[in-house]
C-alpha cells in the first residue's frame, strides 16, 4: 500500500476515488508522488512549500494497486533528471527520499476517511478546510 497526500485542491480533483494524475516536476516530467509513510512526515515528504493557503498534507489517498511505481532512488525518473533538480529535492532540510516512490502513470486513489480524524486535526490552519 502507497499514499498520495494532497491539499483542498488536489482532493477536488481526485474526488472520493479517482485517478491521481501526474503533475510537472520541477524539471518538467509529469510525475505522480506516493510514499509508504502514514503517518506522513511533512519535512521527510518536503511537503513544506508551496501556496500558503495549503496544507498538502490535509488528505491522504490510499493507492492498492500501484502502476509502474519505482523508489525514487532507484527510478529511471531520477536517473533522466538534471542533477541540480536532483540537489535540489534530496538537499532540503529534513527530507528523506528513500520514502518517496514515483510514477509516469496516473494512478487509481481511494480517499483515506480516517486519515483526517486520526491526523489532520494537528496541521494547522488548513486542517478543517472542506473540500
Ligand atoms: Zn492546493
Amino acid at each position: 500500500m502507497l499514499y498520495h497526500y494532497t491539499c483542498h485542491h488536489g482532493r477536488r480533483g481526485i474526488g472520493f476515488s479517482g485517478f491521481i494524475v501526474p503533475t510537472p516536476s520541477l524539471w518538467g516530467l509529469p510525475l505522480v508522488w506516493l510514499t509508504d509513510m502514514r503517518p506522513p512526515g511533512r519535512e521527510a515528504l518536503g511537503l513544506t512549500s508551496h501556496m500558503l493557503d495549503c496544507d498538502r498534507l490535509a488528505y491522504c489517498y490510499k493507492v492498492d494497486a500501484p502502476l509502474g511505481v519505482e523508489p525514487w532512488l532507484e527510478s529511471r525518473a531520477r536517473a533522466d533528471a538534471p542533477l541540480l533538480s536532483v540537489l535540489m529535492l534530496e538537499q532540503a532540510p529534513g527530507v528523506d527520499p528513500r520514502r518517496w516512490f514515483v510514477s509516469t502513470a496516473r494512478q487509481f486513489g481511494a480517499l483515506d476517511r480516517h486519515y483526517g480524524l486520526q491526523f489532520r486535526r494537528d496541521w494547522g490552519a488548513n486542517a478543517g478546510a472542506t473540500p
